[in-house]
């Protein structure tokens, strides 16, 4: 059983922030930035690929709660929400969720995007196969 798993059955503590029927949030054990959390369906699922549509909205209106929530009782500028998908993308836990990191004054979280010049025309057209 994979680490999220044991989490939402209980078997390994937690920092709970959120909790319904299909869905818990807690704080993430390594805090990238204060208040940093993790909404996590209470069905395993990998990825964003193999997700059911219900649950995947269920975590996205939790995602929103969550960041309003936070946003409200932590001194927080902005936030990033982000989804790693596959161990190419950085995921680890092999259970979907989507990070809430809190963004502040000074804080050194660093997401950066090179910007690299292409054929918009011809991978517009690749997806669209
Ligand atoms: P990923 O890299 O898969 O997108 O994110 C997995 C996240 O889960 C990491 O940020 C990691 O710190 C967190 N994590 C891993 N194991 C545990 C745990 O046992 N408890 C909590 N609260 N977070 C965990
Ligand atoms: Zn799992």
């Amino acid at each position: 059983m994979c680490v999220f798993c044991k989490i939402v059955n209980g078997e390994i503590p937690s920092k709970k922030i959120y909790e319904d029927e299909n869905v818990i949030g807690i704080l993430d054990i390594s805090q990238a930035t204060v208040g940093h959390s993790l909404i996590i369906p209470k069905k395993h699922y990998e990825n964003i690929l193999s997700i059911d549509d219900i649950d995947y909205l269920n975590v996205m209106k939790a995602v929103k709660l969550v960041t309003n929530k936070i946003g409200r009782n932590l001194p927080v500028k902005g936030f990033n929400i982000l989804n790693n998908c596959n161990e190419a993308a950085g995921q680890t836990v092999m259970h979907f969720h989507v990070h809430i990191l809190p963004r502040y004054d000074n804080d050194d979280l660093k997401i950066e995007f090179k910007s690299h010049e292409l054929d918009l025309d011809e991978i517009q057209t690749k997806i669209n196969l």
